[in-house]
């Protein structure tokens, strides 16, 4: 069933026990991937992607037991945060994550709103995020968004050759140099996105390449902590963790289909 009709659902708690099945069987694929693969389940964040998704349906989400929300667009999340605080308290154990890629001047309202951001994609977005962290006191852990796959519709830094491209490595490495000595930013690890039309193989591949990325790059640079990977979404966040996922960020297995 989807949840577009929470109204006609009738209550949070209706949507609550909805939301707990689906959990559950979340969770069970998280841990057979997890297990697939030799690692713990406890290993992975699963991060409720809610976006489009009214505050009411997060407050049933809350109480389901989810505590990780993550919104791709920082209006949203700059409103819903301070909706669910006013209900729950400041003081409720939610981490919200910014996950869509940022305009500059969007920089602001992440860097005042969201506890971890995983769509860095380019030096000037840390930097603006930098300055304003500065300001409010704040730190944020970031992921840095990779073009894996070559598409181009893609954000990240572009990593579709990184193996053999020795600007691609470059460029990269550069950039996280520069970034780790902002003050305020705590990089974290790489975020990517599979490919939207590709084989299960493909698909596998690019996450697998990710993570290569990320050991290579703890090899170049061992005084930056480097060791999470965001990717995996409802249709391939197995595959990512069998490839070594920490974080995973899933919407429509949870929620159902988004209408616009
Ligand atoms: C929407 C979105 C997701 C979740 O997608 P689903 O297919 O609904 O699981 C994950 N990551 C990002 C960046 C998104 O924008």
């Amino acid at each position: 069933m989807a949840l577009n009709n929470l109204r006609e659902v009738g209550d949070i708690r209706a949507v609550r026990f909805m939301l707990q099945d689906r959990i559950t069987a979340v969770q069970a694929k998280i841990a057979e991937a997890a297990h697939k693969a030799g690692r713990q389940p406890e290993e992975i964040t699963l991060v409720a992607v809610t976006k489009t998704w009214p505050p009411e349906v997060l407050l049933a989400a809350y109480a389901a037991g989810l505590r990780h929300f993550g919104e791709n667009r920082t209006n949203e999340l700059t409103e819903k945060r301070p909706f669910l605080e006013a209900q729950l308290g400041a003081e409720a154990g939610i981490t919200w994550h910014a996950i869509g890629t940022l305009q500059s001047r969007q920089a602001d309202g992440v860097a005042d709103c969201a506890d971890v951001f995983h769509a860095l994609d380019r030096l000037k977005i840390a930097q603006k995020l930098a300055g304003r962290l500065a300001v409010n006191g704040r730190s944020l852990p970031v992921f840095l968004e990779v073009n894996v796959s070559g598409e181009a519709s893609k954000a990240g830094f572009a990593c579709m050759q990184w193996e053999t491209d020795s600007q691609q490595k470059k460029g990269l490495l550069t950039a996280v140099q520069a970034m780790s000595q902002l003050p305020g930013l705590r990089l974290q690890g790489l975020m990517t996105m599979a490919p939207w039309e590709a084989t299960e193989k493909e698909i596998r591949q690019v996450f697998r390449r990710t993570r290569l990325l990320v050991e290579w790059l703890r090899t170049e640079l061992p005084h930056v902590p480097l060791h999470q990977l965001s990717m995996g979404m409802t249709d391939d966040f197995p595959l990512a963790i069998e490839e070594g996922a920490t974080h995973v960020r899933v919407g429509r297995a949870l929620f159902g289909v988004r209408t616009p």
